[in-house]
């Protein structure tokens, strides 16, 4: 079925919001070392922007998730197909995640990581769809609140395409 883009959140909305976070978490931690687990692969672009922004002694660390097949609806499922490469007991771990839809892929991980036993775990989320909730997770730092509509681009995806967007948009189906 062909579909357009329909632009949400420009490049330049994004850049600027991205650093205000950098500038947020530099503040949040007060010098401590951090660890900055992306959650691939949609938060890949999102994390290398905002680690730029961010003034810490730092590691990036790389968790991967399934949690949609080709499609748009979420099958509530969570797949870990790539786990971290170090432990993390007793660090100060802020997981990356590019969006927080119905939440339960952060609410696992958020499970899974608290584990390993860091020190401290908080979320940092780009987009947030409150309307779609089904379970409460906390999101430290956030970048927008959007509305209930699929969007892609700047790191996340439709099917595997349009992660080299720079801008994000929403997927209109004509
Ligand atoms: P949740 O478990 O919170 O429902 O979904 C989180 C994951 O679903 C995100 O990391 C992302 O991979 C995917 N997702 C949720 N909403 C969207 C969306 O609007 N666009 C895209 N491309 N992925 C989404």
């Amino acid at each position: 079925m062909p579909e357009r883009i329909v632009p949400m959140l420009t490049a330049d909305v994004i850049a600027q919001r991205v650093r205000e976070l950098g500038e947020e978490i530099t503040k949040a931690y007060a010098g401590r070392p951090l660890v900055l687990v992306a959650v691939l692969k949609g938060s890949f672009v999102f994390t290398a922007d905002l680690m730029r922004h961010i003034d810490l002694p730092l590691r990036t660390d790389f968790l991967g998730t399934r949690s949609y097949g080709e499609g748009t609806e979420t099958t509530g499922v969570v797949q870990i197909t790539q786990d971290l490469s170090r432990p993390i007991e007793g660090e100060d771990v802020l997981l990356v995640e590019d969006i927080v839809d119905t939440g339960l892929t952060i609410a696992h991980l958020l499970d899974l990581l608290q584990t390993r036993k860091p020190s401290s775990l908080r979320v940092c989320a780009l987009l947030h769809k409150p309307s779609r909730a089904k379970v409460h997770v906390p999101i430290d730092h956030l970048g927008f609140t959007i509305e209930d509509k699929f969007v892609v681009g700047y790191g996340l995806d439709w099917a595997e395409r349009y992660r080299n967007l720079p801008f994000i948009g929403v997927v209109e189906h004509a």
